[in-house]
């Protein structure tokens, strides 16, 4: 890779996004410092992240436990300070010790189970680790997480748990469909009032928006947006 050319690609491509998120901010009066961009990485090596980083990047996410320690690694190990990164994906209980103490923030939990599993390995390492809840809110059979009526019905143990402490929650949205997405994602910010009513705490973070949708998700009320493709694909066209 020619990396001069591609870090002005990078940094070309993030003043898109960025005047994209602040566009769709306007239209609806939202700030942009309410929005975080976390660059999903899981296509692209450390050197590539890296660049991202000099292109003005913040923060990055992946959605293997494995690829995040090893990129994390590399990072370091290049001299380089190393950001912040989340775990967004499917994760299974026996991986979740390597994250603690390295990941800032594990976005997709999915089940009860693996709640529990995630706080009683963080409070054994007394760590209290910062989470997000990951609906189901589209309802399709091929994704994960809590439906809104298991979220509900479980809150009470769920925010009970030692070792994690819940700042909101997550979704994907039906690809292809930004009339489906947003109906996502308003579900998702109502699914949200209704457990801050029902536990009395406060839950800002409203992870959703990917490549495809995101300026619909801003306007419904993303704080995190979850960028691969957009950030890192030449390739990669807007539709509108
Ligand atoms: C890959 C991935 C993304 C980013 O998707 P793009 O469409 O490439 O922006 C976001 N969230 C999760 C959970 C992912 O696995």
């Amino acid at each position: 890779m020619d990396a001069d050319r591609t870090f002005e690609f990078l940094k070309r491509r993030r003043g898109e996004i960025l005047s994209r998120v602040e566009r769709a901010c306007e239209r609806v009066g939202r700030e942009t410092s309410e929005i975080e961009v976390v660059c999903i990485s899981k296509t692209v090596d450390a050197p590539m992240v890296m660049l991202a980083q000099d292109a003005g990047w913040r923060s990055f996410g992946e959605n293997r436990p494995q690829e995040l320690v090893r990129k994390m690694a590399a990072i370091a190990e290049a001299g380089r300070a190393v950001p912040p990164f989340d775990m967004v994906g499917n994760l299974q209980t026996n991986k979740v010790n390597s994250l603690i103490g390295r990941v800032r923030r594990i976005q997709s939990i999915s089940s009860l189970h693996l709640a529990r599993a995630v706080s009683e390995r963080a409070e054994r390492q007394l760590q209290e680790l910062p989470v997000l809840l990951e609906a189901n809110v589209s309802g399709e059979a091929s994704k994960s997480g809590f439906s809104p009526e298991e979220l509900l019905r479980d809150a009470e143990l769920v925010f009970s748990l030692p070792g994690i402490l819940i700042e909101g929650l997550m979704t994907m949205a039906p690809a292809g469909d930004l009339v489906a997405a947003r109906e996502t994602f308003r579900g998702l910010r109502g699914l949200r009032n209704s457990l801050e009513q029902e536990m009395g705490v406060p839950l800002p973070t409203l992870s959703c928006g990917m490549s495809d949708d995101f300026e619909v998700a801003v306007e419904e009320g993303a704080t995190v947006l979850r960028l691969g493709r957009v950030v890192f694909d030449e390739g990669y066209r807007f539709e509108g």
